[in-house]
């Protein structure tokens, strides 16, 4: 071979004019340091806070603590196999999750992989699982309601599309029962519903998944499912999954309802996490940013403005309390998030009183605009005469001898209470509980023993529907109580209850 010297002399000529003073940055690094979940890596240069990055052995894990020499980050997935000096490698994204209308019907990890044995998902669409709340203009106020078939919320505790309602009690007290209930009751309403499961045992979720399922929920729902045996770090991003998967319905114009069951279990996994990654610990050795990371995620519901498409996200999230304490660190946290919160008491749970909701601490700050005209008229004299009745029934333990006036007013609030007591999985509409609360508001249901109200409320609804349809049509379309459908119902009360008392 003849080396030419001209060859030689433009070729290093040619390299010299290419040549840049410039460091190539490289996405890879190697693993320092592994365990509990958490790895440690070196050499990741320009990594981005939330990046996903990619292990050995197809494990996906998410970069969290950039700091001077290496990056913290926590694995989403197992960790076996892993070893100090793996090549970790930038996937130049931050974690998301598929979204789109074939994850319906699905039950899904917090990756959005379904783990329910229907075979792959196949959507084209993902969005990051961490977004930026809908700002101010965004928005418009909320003022539809968002109907969740029990009667105790419906009147009381109204809550509208976009709200973010919170559910807190303790331990047992039909937290669950009233989400599934909600969920069931948006059947045939176009709302979109997504129920994302923190920490709880597989065998409830399955048990949720059955229940859906039966009550034909499920063509209308996503379950998202971080459960108690998955590591920390899916179940702390399973609630921002599935809050992506429900904005890309709310940026469509559509309604959507999301249920975090629940941020108590949620607010651990990130303790565990944040501990792992030797973050200081706070109060109760939680981290210091505990509220930001239930502040930013409940900020994104919304109800967007009619230019944005008028679409709704309503966040309706779950807290177990210690014993009814709800002063507790993290409860008072989301409290002072949410607009409002239902409180369940075991004590009325175990009296029979189901669904145990407390009226008398139970708020929702915006919901009362989202109640369709004929329930408003009822609410505000149910909450006065039920406050009353608790009130007075206070003194009546005492026994002593009571005034004509007060024994009617304690047996009619007896009344109240019997007529929002509600089985589970039987939500009911919102003309049909007008009808009902009418005639115990309007003291209709004096004559009727305490012990039949029930019976009473069952066969009353079935007789309206045979013979007095149009009042509760009537409701429905107009969302009045109009005059001539007023009379009618009351003429309707009267004659039924002539039935009813003939049959006992
Ligand atoms: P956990 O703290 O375990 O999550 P929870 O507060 O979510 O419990 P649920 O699981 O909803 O409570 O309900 C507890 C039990 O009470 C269940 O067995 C449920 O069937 C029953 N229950 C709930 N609501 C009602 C109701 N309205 N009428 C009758 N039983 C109910
Ligand atoms: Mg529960």
């Amino acid at each position: 071979m003849i080396i030419k010297p001209e060859e030689i002399t433009s070729i290093i000529k040619n390299e010299i004019e290419k040549y840049e003073n410039r460091i190539e940055t490289v996405d890879s690094g190697t693993i320092i340091q592994i365990g509990d979940g958490i790895a440690r890596v070196y050499g990741l240069e320009d990594c981005m806070e939330g990046e996903l990055l990619k292990f050995p052995n197809g494990v996906y894990g998410m970069a969290l603590n950039l700091e001077q020499d290496n990056v913290g980050c926590v694995l989403l997935g197992q960790e076996e196999g892993i070893r100090e000096g793996d090549v970790v490698t930038r996937m130049r994204k931050v974690v998301e999750v598929p979204v789109g209308e074939a994850l319906l019907g699905r039950v899904v990890n917090s990756l959005g992989l379904p783990i329910d044995g229907k075979g792959p998902i196949n959507t084209t669409a993902t969005r990051p699982i961490e977004t930026e709340a809908p700002g101010v203009i965004d928005r418009q106020s909320v003022k539809q309601p968002l109907q969740t078939g029990i009667k105790a919320i419906d009147s009381m505790i109204p809550i509208g599309k976009g709200q973010r309602e919170l559910i807190i009690g303790d331990r047992q007290t039909g937290k669950t029962a009233i989400v599934l209930d909600t969920i069931l009751n948006q059947k045939g309403k176009g709302i979109i519903c997504i129920y994302v499961a923190i920490g709880q045992k597989q065998s409830t979720v399955a048990h949720i998944v059955n229940t859906l399922t039966e009550m034909g929920a499920m063509d209308y729902t996503i379950v998202v499912s971080a459960t108690a045996s998955e590591s920390a770090p899916l179940q702390f991003i399973a609630p921002y999954a599935g809050c992506s998967m429900g904005e890309y319905f709310m940026h469509q114009g559509k309604d959507v309802l999301i249920v975090y069951d629940d941020l108590s279990k949620h607010a651990v996994a990130y303790r565990t996490m944040s501990l792992l990654l030797r973050r200081p610990p706070g109060r109760e050795a939680y981290p210091g940013d505990v509220f930001y990371i239930h502040s930013r995620l409940l900020e994104r519901a919304a109800k967007l403005s009619a230019e944005l498409g008028g679409g709704s996200l309503t966040a309706l999230p779950i807290i177990e309390t210690l014993a009814g304490d709800i002063t507790a660190y993290i409860p008072t946290n989301v409290i002072s998030i949410t607009d409002g919160q239902i409180f369940l008491e075991s004590e009325l749970f175990y009296a029979g009183q189901r669904p145990a909701v407390n009226a008398g601490i139970s708020v929702s700050r915006v919901g009362g605009s989202a109640q369709i005209h004929a329930m408003r008229k009822l609410s505000g004299t149910l909450r006065i005469e039920l406050a009353q009745y608790r009130e007075l029934a206070a003194f009546a333990q005492f026994g002593s001898d009571l005034d004509k006036e007060t024994r009617k007013r304690l047996e009619k609030g007896k009344r109240l209470v019997e007529v929002l007591k509600q089985d589970q999985y039987k939500p009911m509409p919102v003309e049909k509980q007008i009808l009902i609360l009418y005639a115990a508001i309007n003291n209709y249901l004096a004559e009727i023993k305490v012990s039949s109200i029930r019976e009473f409320e069952k066969q009353f609804l079935e007789y309206m529907d045979t013979h007095h349809r149009s009042v509760a049509s009537s409701i429905a379309e107009t969302g009045k109580l109009s005059e001539e459908a007023e009379a009618e119902l009351k003429l309707a009360i009267e004659e039924f209850r002539k039935i009813f008392l003939s049959q006992q």
